[in-house]
């Protein structure tokens, strides 16, 4: 299980309100993705899920458990991938699951093909390209215990095709496992291919001004992104995020 309420939700930083009585929550295997301008607070209210601040007011519950100001619940990538530099990938992958239990190394081994490095697991961080440290992040969160799982724009620093890469093959791995994912981007096609639920986020103080059920088919192949019914989705965020860039 793991279902995350977020209620009434409160942070200052010095006398600027960056969040205000934030409320939403995430199902049970939902992919949910916020999505809001740079600035409007994003990662803030992953560091609070996350416990590396506590909340001004309000409450964290993952499973009906209050997590405010805790570590060890979630599993976060942060936006970009912090690997160890003296360790192998294979070392690195299985840094999350390390701390709780003894790592399962073939699952580990298995989840790396998955993604394309086979022939990586015993290099170091520094032989592989961007786009493959992000993946080496990534199958270290889906490894690690917690089946809650924070992901703050992974893909954000890489190229429109290792990206759209990227998220098919994210795709792929979540349709297998169903893991609760909560996904921050600035992408709105990104946002639409990959989520069950979009939350759009105004800024200063944070809060969801709009909510979009995403309905399409899974597995979504490639082709999604050119349909009317997508490009339609696309033209009404765009226009509510319009109306909070212009406010
Ligand atoms: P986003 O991830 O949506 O781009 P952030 O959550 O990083 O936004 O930042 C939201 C606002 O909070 C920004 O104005 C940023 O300058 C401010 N902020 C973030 N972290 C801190 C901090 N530790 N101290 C002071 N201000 C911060
Ligand atoms: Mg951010």
């Amino acid at each position: 299980m793991s279902i995350l309420e977020i209620d009434q939700l409160a942070k200052k930083f010095g006398s600027e309100k960056i969040l205000a009585q934030l409320r939403f929550h995430v199902n049970e295997g939902e992919f949910v993705s916020l999505l809001g301008p740079s600035g409007s607070g994003k990662s803030t209210i992953f560091h609070l899920i996350g416990g590396l601040f506590k909340p001004d007011h309000g409450t964290i519950r993952l499973d009906g458990k209050e997590i405010s100001g805790q570590k060890g619940y979630i599993s976060y990538m942060p936006q970009t991938p912090s690997l160890l530099p003296w360790r192998t990938i294979l070392e690195n992958v299985i840094l999350g699951v390390e701390l709780y239990e003894k790592p399962d190394k073939e699952k580990a081994i298995h989840m790396l093909e998955r993604v394309g490095l086979a022939d990586y697991t015993n290099a170091y961080p520094h032989e592989l390209s961007g786009g493959m440290r992000q993946r080496v992040a990534f199958v270290r969160s889906i490894l690690s215990p917690q089946s809650f799982i924070c992901l703050d724009e992974p893909f954000s620093a890489l190229d429109e095709f290792t990206r759209f890469d990227m998220q098919k093959w994210l795709l792929s791995i979540w349709e297998e496992e169903r893991p609760s994912v909560l996904f921050v981007t600035h992408n709105i096609e990104e946002a639409i291919f990959l989520s069950d639920r979009i939350l759009v986020l105004g800024s200063k103080p944070a809060q969801v001004i709009k909510e979009i059920n995403i309905d399409f088919e899974r597995p979504r192949r490639e082709e999604l992104t050119l349909t009317p019914e997508f490009l339609l989705v696309k033209k009404e965020i765009y226009q509510t995020l319009r109306g909070v860039l212009n406010d």
